[in-house]
């Protein structure tokens, strides 16, 4: 064995060792519909603007106190009176700030974190890292959350914290409103929802305003999905005493100035923002009835800007997009209803076309 093997070997936790990494695939040249990236930039003038803003930002002193930001997403954004937000290098930060938080290590078990499967992939990976345990709880076969199930889990699994994209990730669909308050029932004082609103800029459906009632909820959300992935921000609330104990948790100076200066410029512009949303929203729904329209091909009805499609051989149809030039998301292999199917950022009606007649294309 080398000796960095050896090193390796001796220090790295073998779990870590024993994973891959998360693959963030080359797309240069290619049409990238695989991240739920908003297609668009701002218009010329706000980024001329933009430019103005950053130059004055004071880049050799640590960020200050974030309360201008965090005022403004208060202001905007739905937060409810009374409560403040947590900033995170996107939403990602949050999930492992969260876990980190509740890794309760108790010599007779550890702390479970639990979400549906499939899900957004960072639940298990955070837990993880945190050091508990991750339970998944399958959704049916038509996508929907198997409420029965999640209870019985909840139940014997006692968990520290339950995450629910609303709408979920990779299959893009609302889990109702009633299931997720009865989740938030069954967990009381043992566990912590955590609804996750990374789409909430399409789905327009929010547990947000709802955080009065429910004391252990917290609710997230990004600026990625609606236009802002690059410089990473995300947000999130819950009554003010809990979110004190994450805050703990947050390293001082995680949100960048740059990060700071450009989320205030674009949340005094979000009237921009929306209208874009609105227009994936309307590409999306002109997307799934054309694909609807294809022999073979089934969509899931989708809130957020992606679609998931099933399609009579998924390793096939992805091959051969790529042979286009179109990257997707292949997520066929991630958990047994998702067999055969594809994940497809809305984008530009350009963008659209170009991948419906690949993929149309890829079906003979
Ligand atoms: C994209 C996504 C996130 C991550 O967002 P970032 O703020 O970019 O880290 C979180 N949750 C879900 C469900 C997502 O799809």
């Amino acid at each position: 064995m080398s000796f960095l093997d050896q090193l390796i070997s001796n220090t790295v936790r073998s779990d870590v060792q024993a994973i891959g990494s998360y693959h963030v695939p080359d797309a240069s040249g290619y049409i990238k519909l695989d991240a739920m990236e908003n297609p668009y930039l701002l218009p010329q003038h706000l980024r001329d603007e933009l430019g103005v803003r950053l130059a004055g930002a004071v880049l050799n002193r640590y960020p200050p106190s974030y309360a201008s930001l965090k005022a403004a997403i208060c202001d905007k954004l739905g937060v409810p009176a009374g409560y403040d937000v947590l900033l995170g290098n996107g939403s990602d930060e949050l999930i492992s700030i969260l876990a980190m938080a509740c890794a309760i290590q108790d010599q007779s078990r550890r702390a479970v974190l639990l979400a549906p499967v499939p899900g957004f992939v960072m639940y298990a990976r955070s837990a993880q890292f945190a050091g508990m345990d991750f339970v998944g709880v399958p959704l049916r076969a038509d996508l929907s959350l198997d409420i029965d199930a999640m209870l019985a889990a909840i139940a014997q699994h006692r968990p520290a914290l339950v995450f629910l994209a609303y709408p979920n990730n990779p299959t893009g669909n609302l889990f109702t409103v009633a299931d997720i308050e009865r989740i938030i029932a069954a967990l009381g004082d043992t566990g912590i929802a955590v609804v996750d609103e990374a789409y909430e800029p399409f789905a327009q459906q929010s547990f947000m305003g709802r955080l009065p009632e429910f004391e252990n909820l917290v609710v997230m959300r990004t600026v990625s999905k609606l236009g802002l992935a690059g410089i990473r921000l995300g947000y999130m609330s819950a009554a003010p005493a809990l979110l004190a104990q994450f805050e703990k948790v947050r390293p001082p100076y995680n949100v960048n100035v740059l990060t700071q200066a450009a989320a205030e410029f674009a949340l005094e512009h979000i009237d921009v923002l929306n209208a874009q949303a609105a227009l994936l929203n309307s590409a999306r729904d002109e997307l799934a009835e054309q694909l609807a329209a294809l022999p073979g091909v089934t969509v899931f009805p989708s809130k957020a800007n992606f679609l998931l499609i099933r399609v009579p051989d998924s390793d096939d149809a992805y091959a051969k997009l790529l042979t286009h030039r179109v990257l997707i998301k292949n997520v066929s292999k991630m958990h047994a209803v998702l067999a055969n199917c594809l994940r497809i950022s809305v984008s530009t009606p350009e963008e659209n076309a170009v991948f419906f007649n690949a993929f149309k294309a890829s079906l003979v």
